[in-house]
């Protein structure tokens, strides 16, 4: 708490992983001996730097960009970008601190990385996107590659802005180095499945979890927070499974629509014509929107899916959604869920997914891009959705035997910290102190 003042979120990821470990660290001392906590709470580095660009009006604007580089002991850095006004860097390094453990998690050799920059995409235009993205490269050029480190998209950053990234690299570089960025086109050198892969890799997961108890998704009620790159694919696939998805939101406010979210005119206008979610009531009239995105858990339903941002269920939230009848939680987003009120999901044996294991398709399938990189290959859709749901039923079924061999049945919060950590704190121990 000392060594980081002023970041709370960093600070909160810390504490929930850190309380998880109590019991491994009890069974091997081993990682005492070598000051794994110690060492894997401190970012192998944090790269800070200036990004200037000149917008539409010809003003000199300047932002911040961030890169940590957090654990590279299975693999090179992975980790998302994220631009949005709230970056700082006690939000890049709770992700990247998280991400160590989720990208260990999918079984693939990828390391913990995270950046982004407090640029706000929305209202900008294509020139300004494009400006800042170039800019935004020419310093975080000098930091990654194929076998260092492999930025991809998160909150703010899709296709649009990985295709200027992957441009301005390739610019400044030469020569055609696809592995150094996932979540590409397909015409040169992105992975098929990618766009929808942590939205279905959560409802796989949580389909997973329902199954286990006896439930699934065909009958049930979902309320899905957010309309981005997650949330849209997550609707998609828990349709596709027999639900019916009553509800989205931005970060203005949120939709209710009794008949079931139309899916497609989602899909148009944040994808396309990237307007606000309360368009939505002007060709459903039917349906309802809210100012205020935090009322969308008010609605009662089955299984909630927040897929928007961190912190959105607060402890009111999650007694709201228990007293309304919820079975089960399936976090899409990073952290979305306080450890308030997470205690309350527990404490009334709601099933709880948490991100790291939940949400980790996305990073799974960005190693797959990375794969098909390698080999200069394309597998088909079918292929990698094939394997992304068999990822996704491999994280459940280790978090669930973590969680049992360390004598907390059914909690897959500790699960997933456990099998995450123990494979990147062996590495480490095997490569020495460094
Ligand atoms: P997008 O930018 O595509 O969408 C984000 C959505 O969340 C938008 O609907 C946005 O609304 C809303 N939102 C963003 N910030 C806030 C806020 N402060 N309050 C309320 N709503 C907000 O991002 P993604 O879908 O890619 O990411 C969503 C979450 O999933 C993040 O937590 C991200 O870290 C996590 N994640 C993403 C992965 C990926 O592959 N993309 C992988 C693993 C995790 P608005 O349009 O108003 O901004």
């Amino acid at each position: 708490q000392e060594k980081n003042p002023n970041e709370p979120e960093f600070l909160q990821a810390v504490k929930e992983i850190f309380d998880s470990l109590v019991p491994v660290f009890a069974q091997h001392p081993t990682y005492i001996k070598h000051g794994i906590l110690e060492r894997i709470v401190e970012p192998e580095r944090l790269i800070i730097f200036r990004v200037p660009w000149v917008d539409d009006e010809g003003k000199v604007r300047v932002n911040r960009g961030f890169r940590v580089q957090y654990n590279s002991a299975i693999g090179p850095y992975k980790g998302g970008l994220r631009f949005h006004p709230t970056v700082n860097a006690s939000i890049i390094k709770f992700l990247g601190f998280e991400q160590i453990f989720k990208n260990s998690l999918t079984g693939q050799p990828i390391g913990g990385g995270k950046g982004g920059s407090d640029f706000d995409p929305k209202g900008k235009s294509d020139g300004e996107i494009m400006r800042f993205t170039q800019s935004f490269m020419t310093e975080l050029y000098k930091h990654i590659g194929p076998d260092i480190d492999v930025p991809a998209g998160d909150i703010g950053v899709g296709a649009r802005e990985i295709g200027y990234l992957f441009g301005q690299y390739k610019r400044i570089r030469g020569g055609f180095e696809a592995g150094v960025l996932t979540g590409k086109g397909i015409g040169y050198g992105g992975s098929l499945a990618r766009t929808e892969a942590t939205g279905y890799g959560t409802v796989y997961f949580v389909e997973e979890m329902l199954k286990d108890h006896g439930l699934s998704f065909k009958g049930s009620t979902v309320v899905v927070s957010g309309s981005g790159n997650v949330a849209i694919y997550a609707i998609e696939k828990a349709t596709q499974l027999g639900a019916k998805v009553v509800a989205c939101s931005d970060s203005d406010g949120y939709i209710f629509d009794k008949n079931g979210i139309n899916l497609e005119t989602v899909r148009r206008l944040k994808e396309v014509e990237r307007k606000r979610i309360k368009e939505y009531v002007n060709e459903h009239p039917h349906a309802e929107y809210y100012e205020g995105c935090s009322g969308i858990w008010s609605i009662p339903c089955d299984i909630a899916l927040p897929c928007a941002t961190q912190n959105e269920i607060d402890k009111k939230a999650a007694e709201l959604l228990v007293s309304n009848g919820l079975k089960a939680v399936g976090e899409g987003a990073n952290m979305p869920s306080t450890l308030e009120a997470i205690d309350v999901f527990l404490s009334n044996n709601i099933l709880f997914g948490p991100a790291k294991a939940a949400n980790a398709g996305g990073v799974a399938v960005s190693a797959l891009e990375m794969a098909q990189n390698s080999a200069r290959l394309s597998w088909s859709f079918e292929d990698v959705d094939a394997k992304l749901r068999d990822i996704m039923k491999n994280i459940y079924r280790n978090c669930v035997n973590a969680a049992n061999e360390y004598g907390c049945s059914g909690n897959l919060v500790v699960g997933a910290n456990i099998a995450g950590f123990k494979k990147v704190a062996d590495a480490m121990v095997e490569q020495g102190v460094i």
